[in-house]
């Protein structure tokens, strides 16, 4: 039975896993799981790297909190190297993504009331897009099934659909402060951004002198095969919310911005008792040392063609049952005839952990430093799990 005392939030399975291992989970009983969802692009090298685990015993060792009311050396590097690898000038850290998001919406604000445009108050979001389960940031996605009975309004939020950007530009007035959006859809159903696209949104936004924001929080950190996805681009945001495979496990945040940008963000306006704490901001600088070792991003792109083109036989080979994949990099989604909840269940029970995104897409985030023998067994189960259901 799962524990009553915890709030009803969520419905996982019976299943309890005691130890991690690289791509498996093992429960108390034995049965090893291999690990194709990573704790949401989370745990983004494993479970219990050696050099994560090295680093967060190491700084356990010397101490643990502090506040920002102190310097904190391990945040300082991390926001040093964060900048030296992307568009950004200045980072500031929360410990998790909503909290990351919700600085950027707070800063995009911000920026317009500093310059004396103080109507310049409204964010536009992407339909079908996922920025935190916060109050502004379910604002900001507008799902209805996240802002239902939580707020009177829209909270400043307007929305379009994502890759339209003729909605985008009609929908832009002197009110708008920025624009946010996912560069690769996550739980919309792993979705990229049309090619072309952010270009234009970064042209629009130029022209009319509002700021953007992306969300790389699950698309970030590698997993498409680049450092952040806009890399992927031509282009540079404004704004960057960071979070989920930045700490491999242990929770953090970072919203990271050009000077101009965040310039606004002065003393007083912004703040986290946690944020950038050492045990976190050590463990986010591990996951970095792993990150940017030579070769790590392109393999990122070699496994992501093996695991693609396997998928795509697997999927051939059941055409009732799987559909086409979609996605960029170890950030894949199958698209499901059958109901993706099913499938999910039934992979499981086959010891294959995967998540789900959309309405129909089966949602695949394995570890960024798989090998292709976690790939044939992953491969192995879903030809099997599928034949299992056709008869
Ligand atoms: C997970 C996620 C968030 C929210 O992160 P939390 O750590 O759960 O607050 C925001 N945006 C995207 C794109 C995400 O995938």
């Amino acid at each position: 039975m799962t524990s009553s005392a915890l709030m009803a939030t969520y419905a996982p399975p019976e299943i309890l896993f005691e130890k991690g291992e690289g791509a498996y989970l093992f429960t108390k009983d034995g049965d090893k799981y291999l690990d194709f969802i990573s704790g949401i692009a989370v745990t983004a090298f494993g479970h219990n790297h050696p050099h994560l685990v090295a680093a967060l015993k190491n700084q356990a060792d010397k101490y643990w909190h502090t506040s920002n009311m102190f310097r904190i050396e391990s945040a300082e590097k991390l926001a040093e190297r964060l900048v030296v690898n992307t568009f950004a000038d200045h980072v500031y850290f929360g410990n998790s993504g909503a909290e990351a998001v919700e600085a950027g919406l707070k800063m995009m604000r911000r920026n317009h009331f500093d310059q004396g445009d103080e109507k310049r108050t409204r964010i536009i979001g992407m339909k079908n897009s996922f920025h935190g389960r916060t109050i502004a940031t379910v604002a900001a996605a507008g799902n209805p099934a996240h802002t239902k009975g939580f707020f009177d309004g829209d909270l400043g939020c307007d929305h379009v659909p994502f890759g339209d950007i003729d909605a985008l530009r009609n929908m832009i007035s002197d009110k708008t402060a920025g624009v946010i959006l996912e560069p690769v859809q996550g739980e919309g159903g792993i979705l990229p951004a049309p090619k072309g696209y952010l270009e234009a949104v970064r042209k629009l936004c130029d022209e009319t002198g509002i700021l953007m924001m992306l969300d790389e929080i699950q698309c970030g950190m590698g997993r498409t095969g680049k450092l952040f996805a806009y890399e992927w681009s031509s282009i540079e945001p404004d704004i960057l919310a960071s979070a989920k495979g930045l700490g491999g496990g242990f929770p953090i945040g970072a919203c990271l911005a050009t000077h101009k940008a965040s310039a606004c963000m002065v003393v007083g306006t912004h703040g986290s008792t946690f944020g950038g704490n050492p045990l976190a901001t050590t463990v986010a600088n591990a996951v970095l040392d792993l990150v940017l070792e030579d070769g790590l991003l392109d393999q990122v792109t070699e496994r992501s063609n093996q695991l693609k083109s396997g998928l795509d036989e697997v999927a051939a080979k059941h055409p009732t049952i799987l559909g086409a994949t979609q996605g960029l990099g170890l950030m894949l989604g199958i698209k499901c005839l059958v109901p993706n909840t099913e499938l999910l269940a039934k992979l499981r029970d086959a010891r294959l952990l995967t998540g789900r995104a959309g309405t129909d897409i089966l949602r695949l985030l394995p570890p960024l430093n798989l090998t292709e023998t976690h790939i044939r067994e992953a491969l192995d189960i879903l030809d099997s799990v599928c034949t299992e259901i056709e008869s």
